[in-house]
């Protein structure tokens, strides 16, 4: 039996497999098609996935084949000025083909140990009290202790769950294809312009080598959005729209897409979950729908590898559910406004221009960029300090910087006050201190999917936060409250994960062995030299 069995290959499933290896999960990816499509959907990338691939050190191999847009227009395409200093250090939109995306992260994943079958069409599911049988198309049986469905908006998994869908149906069906013209480029772009002024689902973008990726609105709503439309059809569709069909020819391939508003209506059933698009589906504006999805694979990940670690503490599997779900419903909504606010009817329009005079207020630009980039999710995980749910920019550290210290998907407890311990977790928790740091937060403690779960120096507040999220410490009931070993402020200590810092924590308790599976783990990050605790308000902005 597998640890986890993914179905979907897409990004969603690839990240999730991605996150799953970083904690020695036996993964397993079943994908129905037997290539990587060549299909362009997605292109673009946004500061928190950014930022969460960052986090896992993987983010220069995006950065080097993608081009930075500044984030002016992303609501609805209304022109206004992207506020100077997005709490990021990512404050730009990446365009990447979905196709890179995709090829980058199944590496990773690969890379990371991840098996990925191509050729394997789930068609059925059963699960009881100890796992989960996904049959394929041809009768063979795969078995895992959890199954996650990431196989897309016609999802499989969620229909065989019987789990609800609602939401809008597909009112217009739009045409995209990739293919070379005859037409001279000023003359497209005068003609797309003309055509755009009454018609948004209109485009034509030229790619690198000469060629266009065309984007027209369809006849008629297909019976099956996954049949492409005929090139004839596409042709015709073009000439009913611009009066020409700019001597289109050499198609490389042609899809369709609706603009359904969807929200599964629950993200588990038993040992079964749901994620990415088979958990939310929506139209494209914003570019937000890969992007939910990575940041769904990251949330779910590390709270699924404790789920089969066996450390996991009541409830966390759960918070998946009722963390990720409302972010996603944000998102259906921000995407129905948008829509409305691309029609060119006189009403639309009207508001149109109201809101485009808000945005200019500040705070209005930036609370709807901080929703379609996503560093403005903030989970509800109790009161507090103001960043607690929040994501944690990245900073600079006297020696190398926070991100940096995340590779490996643990937890962190960035910790100032030199009085602060993670003994009994140091097998899930690493712990950074510099007592020298200026840091307004005396201490705070980040998930491992980079959202802070604490903030704040009480050490039984902590031990308490460090059970909700890590579970039972693994030894030592006396938890952060031992008061074993404290060695002189400003002896550097090397913990059990490797992070050098000046803690108190008993030397013997850093020499922890890991848990049984830990041996086909990669190794912790281990940063050179004594680094400072961080703090939001300090960051080096626009980093890169
Ligand atoms: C025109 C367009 C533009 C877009 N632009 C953007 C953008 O700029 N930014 C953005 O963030 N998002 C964008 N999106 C959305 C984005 O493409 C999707 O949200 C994203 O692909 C979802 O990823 P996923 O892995 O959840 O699902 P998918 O990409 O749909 O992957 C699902 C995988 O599961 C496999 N599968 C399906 N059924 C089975 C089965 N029974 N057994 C095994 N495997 C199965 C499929 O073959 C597929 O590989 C755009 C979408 C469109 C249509």
């Amino acid at each position: 039996m597998r640890d986890v069995i993914v179905v979907g290959g897409g990004p969603t499933g690839v990240m999730l497999a991605t996150e799953l290896r970083l904690h020695g999960v036996d993964v397993l990816v079943l994908e129905r098609a037997t290539e990587p499509t060549s299909h362009g959907r997605g292109g673009g990338l946004h500061a928190r996935s950014l930022e969460v691939l960052d986090q896992r050190g993987v983010v220069d191999r995006f950065l080097a084949l993608g081009q930075r847009y500044p984030l002016d227009g992303f609501f609805a395409g209304i022109a206004a000025a992207q506020p100077e200093d997005l709490d990021s250090d990512h404050p730009y939109v990446l365009a990447i083909p979905q196709t890179i995306t995709d090829r980058l992260l199944t590496e990773r994943a690969a890379e990371l140990g991840a098996e990925i079958r191509r050729g394997c069409a789930v068609v059925g599911l059963a699960q009881d009290d100890d796992g989960v049988t996904a049959t394929l198309a041809d009768g063979t049986e795969h078995r895992g202790r959890y199954l996650v469905g990431c196989d897309g908006g016609r999802s499989t998994v969620r229909t065989l769950l019987g789990v609800g869908f609602p939401g809008e149906p597909t009112r217009v069906d739009t045409l995209l294809g990739e293919m070379e013209v005859s037409e001279a480029p000023e003359t497209i772009d005068a003609v797309v312009a003309e055509v755009r002024t009454t018609q948004l689902r209109f485009g034509a973008a030229r790619l690198e080598d000469g060629a266009y990726r065309l984007v027209v609105p369809a006849e008629g709503l297909a019976g099956d959005r996954g049949v492409p439309p005929t090139f004839e059809e596409f042709r015709a569709q073009l000439r009913e729209h611009a009066g020409t069909d700019f001597g289109v020819h050499a198609p490389r391939w042609l899809s369709r897409f609706g603009d359904a508003t969807r929200l599964a209506e629950r993200y588990r059933v038993g040992r079964v979950l749901l994620a990415g698009d088979a958990a939310h589906i929506h139209p494209p504006p914003g570019g937000q729908g890969l992007n939910l999805g990575l940041q769904d694979a990251v949330n779910l990940g590390w709270k699924l590898a404790a789920a089969v670690d066996g450390w996991a503490p009541d409830g966390l599997l759960d918070t998946y559910e009722s963390e990720r779900r409302p972010v996603a419903a944000s998102v259906l909504d921000n995407t129905r406004a948008q829509i409305e606010l691309m029609s060119l009817d006189p009403g639309p329009q009207a508001v149109r221009r109201l809101l485009a005079e808000l945005m200019e207020i500040d705070g209005v630009g930036r609370h709807l960029l901080e929703k379609v980039t996503a560093i403005g999710v903030r989970y509800h995980l109790g009161d507090g300090h103001p960043l607690v749910g929040r994501h944690l920019r990245d900073v600079p550290l006297a020696h190398g910087r926070l991100y940096d210290l995340m590779h490996g998907g643990r937890g962190l407890l960035l910790d100032r006050t030199g009085e602060l311990s993670v003994s009994g977790w140091l097998d899930r928790v690493d712990h950074v201190v510099d007592v020298d740091s200026e840091a307004d937060v005396p201490a705070a403690l980040v998930r491992p999917d980079g959202h802070v779960a604490w903030a704040g120096s009480d050490e039984a507040e902590l031990g308490d936060r460090l059970r909700e999220w890590f579970g039972a410490p693994t030894h030592r009931a006396g938890g952060v409250n031992d008061s074993g070993g404290a060695p002189p402020r400003g002896a550097p200590r090397v913990s059990r994960s490797g992070v050098v810092g000046w803690s108190r924590t008993d030397p013997a308790v850093e020499e922890e062995p890991r848990g049984p599976d830990a041996t086909d783990r990669p190794g912790p990050v281990r940063p050179a030299a004594p680094r400072p605790v961080l703090h939001p308000d300090e960051h080096g902005r626009h980093r890169r």
